[in-house]
């Protein structure tokens, strides 16, 4: 049947647009049922009884808002419906992308996370999980979706607009239901519908936020400006178990393992991420929140590390480079200067002092951090790191020095599960950790001539490096993702070296045990403490473990996931492996 065929035979029907959008409505809910059959089938076979009429019930509204969608587009004048069918195009291919890496379309978190992170790390998340063939999957909506080009447009506009009045309304209240009664993993049966049904529930969900101001510290007057400086390095994607601090088999950070048995380093081992993803470690590390999800928005709500800082005497500084926590301090800031933070620095701060961090990468954050350093004590600073954000080659210059593994990916390359592919992926992941961990290291202790510092080093997340055959590097709950270093760098004369002398060994760390560490190193008196924090690492003892973490919607108001790290860790977890036929170290 040619398209004029088409056009024609739904003129002569008696509701020409109600019954086409029927027609491909259905189709379209069919192709999704063929296309992704194995995931229809999963979540049948899980259900009991009365969750199977739900489920078909479910099924039936899904279809009734794809007909209410597709008739909505239909009444559009010409130009625009082409605009809606090119964005819907669109639409499908991302939600397919989304589907074929994390076996599930967009969550409301994953919109959250596009909107919110800087365009490099958008990008680059892109490059990591796209695949060609997301267009063959894509190709039979998109076929479906031109048909709706045929339809004759309704020439009255005041006759559109009552028309459209019904499917609007069906549209909103649906999901509002939806939103209030189904949990959000549930029904993502159709990419259109499911991406309509995740913008309504992030919109719901940002005005069912926490936007009143953060809570008070007590009064407390410090005497004097601290003469020791606090570093708070919180790195991006740096897997702990593929640092040979911590055992890994290749020499990943030979500068840090020398560091240790000069006794300027104190390793606390692999540590439990809060978070899957940057996003939510953050909102934990900065706020000292411990408990998961956070229903009761207290990320939002704790007074700050930085608070904290302030009230002890120390001047803070924010070094911004990953800007992806930005916008909840932000937010919490309203117009304002976000609360006890003294001097934020972001990318363009340095290009401003003519560092230029695409060049020297992190290196230029430890050349800063020194320099401030040298010229007083009293610093408290929090820095989120570049890091290791995928794709790695970006992460480390490109150079035969700086390439201690290979053969690497290329700037640009997908994750290839192959035998070969994760070699790749694991060759540059290990030459970034040199680079982006070590070399940082090395540059800030060598450069450092003021020695009254304490640094503790972890970061928001690790990586999957492909051990399973993921293309896909965090976000998800799998262990290996929330496996992290911790560790303190001191200078020699640091003024509170005796605290770390009460580090008991074989003690399990969690981030959540980071905040109180922190306010132990200030000397925050326990009268200043306005939440009941996990322990510091200083009183930690063998038998104390709280290793949980979450995945997902952090206010628990839609997908999340919390688990937990046996209290003996399994094999997938402490240990990374340079290939998939075993170690090979160099
Ligand atoms: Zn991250």
């Amino acid at each position: 049947m040619t398209a004029k065929h088409f056009s024609g035979a739904i003129a002569r029907l008696r509701y020409p647009r109600a019954m086409s959008a029927l027609l491909l409505a259905t189709l379209a809910v069919l192709i999704d049922l063929i296309a992704r059959s194995s995931a229809y089938r999963d979540l049948f076979l899980l259900l009991p009884v009365g969750g199977i009429v739900k489920f078909s019930a479910g099924l039936v509204l899904v279809f009734l808002q794809v007909v209410a969608l597709f008739y909505l587009i239909i009444l559009l004048p010409r130009i625009f419906r082409m605009a809606a069918i090119l964005f819907s195009f669109f639409i499908i291919v991302v939600q397919c992308s989304y589907w074929l890496t994390l076996d599930q379309f967009m969550t409301g978190t994953d919109l959250l996370l596009a909107l919110t992170v800087s365009g490099e790390n958008r990008a680059d998340a892109i490059s990591s999980f796209f695949q060609p063939r997301v267009f063959l999957y894509s190709f039979p909506y998109i076929l479906v979706l031109s048909a709706l080009v045929l339809v004759r447009p309704v020439a009255a506009f005041r006759k559109n607009l009552s028309l459209s009045l019904l499917p609007v309304v069906f549209l909103l209240f649906s999901n509002y239901a939806l939103f209030l009664h189904a949990p959000e993993r549930s029904l993502h049966l159709n990419p259109l519908i499911s991406f309509l049904r995740v913008t309504i529930h992030y919109q719901l969900e940002n005005l069912s936020a926490y936007h009143g101001p953060l809570d008070e510290l007590p009064p407390f007057y410090a005497s004097h400006r601290p003469s020791d400086s606090i570093i708070y390095v919180i790195d991006e994607s740096v897997r702990g178990s593929n640092l040979s601090l911590n055992g890994y088999p290749r020499a990943t950070t030979p500068f840090l393992q020398y560091l240790e048995t000069r006794g300027r380093l104190k390793n606390l081992g692999i540590c439990v991420a809060a978070g899957s993803f940057t996003h939510i470690s953050n909102a934990y590390l900065i706020s000292g929140h411990n408990s998961f999800p956070d229903n009761d928005f207290r990320t939002d709500r704790n007074p700050t590390i930085f608070d904290y800082a302030k009230k002890m005497g120390y001047e803070t500084l924010y070094i911004d480079i990953n800007q992806a926590y930005l916008p909840q301090l932000l937010k919490a800031a309203g117009n304002g200067p976000v609360r006890s933070v003294d001097r934020w620095m972001n990318e363009q701060s340095f290009e401003k002092r003519q560092i230029n961090l695409e060049t020297t990468k992190d290196l230029g954050i430890a050349h800063f951090l020194s320099s401030l350093l040298n010229e007083r004590g009293g610093y408290f600073i929090v820095v989120n790191k570049k890091g290791l954000h995928f794709n790695y080659h970006y992460r480390y210059p490109d150079d035969p020095a700086s390439t201690v593994w290979r053969p690497v990916m290329e700037a640009s390359e997908a994750i290839d599960t192959s035998l070969v592919g994760r070699e790749k992926l694991v060759n540059t992941y290990d030459n970034g950790i040199r680079f982006q961990v070590d070399e940082f290291f090395r540059v800030f202790v060598s450069e450092t001539t003021n020695q009254n510092y304490i640094l503790l080093y972890t970061s928001d997340h690790g990586q999957t490096l492909s051990e399973n055959g993921q293309v896909y590097t965090h976000m998800k709950p799998d262990r290996v993702i929330v496996d992290v270093p911790d560790f303190f760098v001191s200078g020699e004369r640091y003024d509170r070296k005796g605290l770390l002398a009460l580090i008991q060994p074989r003690i399990k760390v969690s981030h959540l045990n980071n905040f109180a560490t922190l306010l132990d190193l200030m000397a925050a008196p326990t009268s200043l403490r306005v939440r009941p924090y996990e322990k510091s690492v200083f009183s930690l003892t063998e038998a104390n473990r709280v290793l949980s973490y979450m995945s997902g919607s952090l206010h628990g108001t839609g997908d999340y996931v919390v688990k937990m790290i046996p209290t003996s860790p399994d094999a997938n977890w402490t240990v990374s492996k340079t290939s998939v036929n075993g170690l090979k170290p160099q």
